[in-house]
């Protein structure tokens, strides 16, 4: 895509390679995106490994994205930061993570068609978690109609992208 990528590993200092001055909500990304498989799996019998995830600064209209053939899901943080700011219920910014995880994972299952992609994660998001969930309300709109505060994201340009530890831990079972 447009984004340059660091090979994923030790950074400059060893060790886990962090944070910058930039700082994200402090949520566990890594038991979302559990949840994220789970459910996907459950409603289209399909799933892989081998993801990780990673957050990056870039241009507010884009929320996430998954390269094509690549490894790491990047989740914009100018958004997070914004919503961090702006959306008190650490519940809704979740919320907001499982949509945007689940519809770049559903991207990197084979679904490249963006429409279909929306479609399928709102599909499974109502199946799973109910048509009056507030993860199906967020699924069903543009997120930027949802969140009118995410254009005004201003995103730190060559800010380095952070790797988030720990991420797809359940992935471990099958290195082992
Ligand atoms: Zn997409």
């Amino acid at each position: 895509m447009f984004m340059f990528y660091p090979s994923p590993g030790p950074g400059p200092e060893g060790a886990n390679w962090i944070p910058g001055p930039l700082e994200y909500p402090d949520i566990d990304y890594d038991a979302i995106f559990s949840q994220v498989r789970r459910l996907v799996k459950s409603v289209i019998g399909k799933e892989r490994s081998g993801l990780g995830l990673a957050i990056g600064e870039f241009d507010p209209r884009i929320a996430a994205f998954w390269e094509v053939g690549g490894n790491y899901l990047v989740l914009n943080g100018a958004l997070l930061r914004k919503l961090g700011e702006t959306v008190k219920d650490r519940g809704e910014l979740r919320d907001y993570v499982l949509v945007v995880l689940m519809h770049e994972y559903v991207h990197s299952l084979g679904f490249t068609d963006e429409l279909a992609t929306r479609k399928i994660t709102e599909q499974i998001i109502r199946e799973t978690m109910g048509d009056r969930s507030r993860a199906a309300r967020i699924s069903s709109q543009d997120l930027w109609s949802v969140y009118p505060q995410l254009m005004e994201a201003t995103p730190v340009h060559g800010a380095p992208l952070v790797i988030v530890p720990r991420f797809s831990t359940e992935d471990l079972g099958y290195i082992a």
